[in-house]
């Protein structure tokens, strides 16, 4: 195989981008050259990647809500996470919150125009019994609230009973991130497996349930462990990939790392949009201070989806901001409740979906108007 290098960027990116766009795939190699892109480099890479955004996605962009549903003392060590009880970090403690918390977060969500409404926990996994009748109740509640998707993001889970449980409840998608490659994982967690999550996606994919699945970048992975974790996604098959950027929290194990240099935090984006073409890439934590000023160059680096509102232990922007820069790149709202563009199908060589009805598929539909003075 020969050294993508051996070519000049533009030489060897446009035929990339074009085969990519055809339905094919691109190599490690390829994906590591990519993060290894300088200077005007970097703008062709953003531009190609917005090719196959736009190309897969459209121009819509999706936007996901989540509610913090039982913070503090997880049992686990991830290195990150200020929800750690091995770590003393000042963050709220409360168990999981009732059914009529999770709808008014779910209806606040519509509000900010998200499609998706995630339900998150902090503990290891789900067990039968008292903690998973509560979950299953809380879920029904989200489910409940038409126009966004009830989603929910509660740990391990070993037992395809509690998959299929957990969907006829209306679950709709199912979060477990991977964190980072599997080389890197064991310097990040010690209490759980790398296989242990993996295990936990495919019982949810198993039983019919969507899976959304990433990592976070700036932990101290090399390159390569960035390109790991984009393929062994890719070969997961999952349906959205959060993209978080470490925001360092005080009292974890990284407080003191440094922000990962947005172009970088930009090149990861755009390598993730070249090997997983059609799914839904999501930045979502960590954006506000990474990306700073360059927050808009995410779209155009190849994301298609964003977090609206707080993340788990820390603020998020107002909402309104997000739309407005939304508004001016030109990229449009898919209203909550519509299917996926057609185009992904349409660049596979297959019929597009069938919408619901005529026009269910709307394009530059606004945003909804704001009810609150702040959301
Ligand atoms: S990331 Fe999840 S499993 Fe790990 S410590 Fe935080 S809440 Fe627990």
């Amino acid at each position: 195989m020969s050294d993508p290098r051996d070519l000049s960027f533009s030489r060897w990116l446009t035929p990339l981008t074009e085969r990519v766009l055809g339905g094919g795939a691109i190599t490690r190699d390829d994906a590591l050259r990519m993060l290894e892109a300088s200077g005007a480099e970097q703008f062709e890479l953003f531009a190609a990647a917005n090719r196959v955004r736009a190309a897969f996605q459209g121009a819509d962009v999706h936007l996901c809500s989540i509610i913090n549903a039982k913070s503090g003392r997880c049992s686990e060590d991830c290195g990150f996470c200020s929800q750690s009880a091995h770590f003393a970090s000042p963050i709220p403690d409360y168990q999981l919150v009732d059914g009529d918390e999770v709808v008014r977060h779910a209806e606040a969500a519509k509000e900010r125009g998200s499609q998706a409404f995630g339900i998150v926990a902090a503990w290891k996994g789900l067990k039968k019994g008292k903690q998973l009748d509560e979950v299953l109740d809380r879920i029904r509640a989200a489910a409940s609230v038409e126009g966004v998707h009830a989603d929910a993001s509660l740990g391990l889970i070993e037992d395809p009973e509690i998959a299929a449980m957990l969907k006829d409840a209306g679950l709709h998608t199912y979060n477990h991130n991977l964190e980072t490659s599997r080389a890197h994982f064991g310097s990040i967690c010690g209490t759980h497996s790398y296989d242990d999550r993996i295990t936990t996606l495919k019982l949810l994919k198993a039983a019919g349930v969507n899976t959304c699945s990433g990592g976070i970048f700036g932990m101290g992975e090399a390159a390569a462990d960035r390109v790991d974790l984009a393929f062994e996604l890719a070969e997961l098959d999952v349906d959205v990939i959060p993209m978080n950027f470490l925001n360092p929290m005080e009292g974890t194990p990284l407080e003191d790392a440094p922000l990962l240099a947005p172009m970088d935090a930009l090149k990861t984006i755009s390598m993730f949009r070249f090997v997983n073409p059609t799914k839904e890439i999501m930045v979502a934590g960590g954006r506000e201070v990474t990306l700073r000023d360059l927050q808009p160059l995410m779209f155009v680096a190849g994301a298609s989806a964003t977090m609206a509102g707080s993340y788990l232990t820390s603020s998020g922007r107002r909402t309104a901001d997000d739309w407005q820069m939304i508004r001016d790149l030109d990229l449009e709202y898919r209203e909550p409740g519509q299917p996926r563009p057609p185009n992904e199908a349409a660049m596979l060589g297959h019929a597009p979906e069938e919408a619901d009805e005529p026009g269910a598929i709307r394009r530059g539909v606004r945003f909804p108007v704001l009810n609150r003075a702040e959301l």
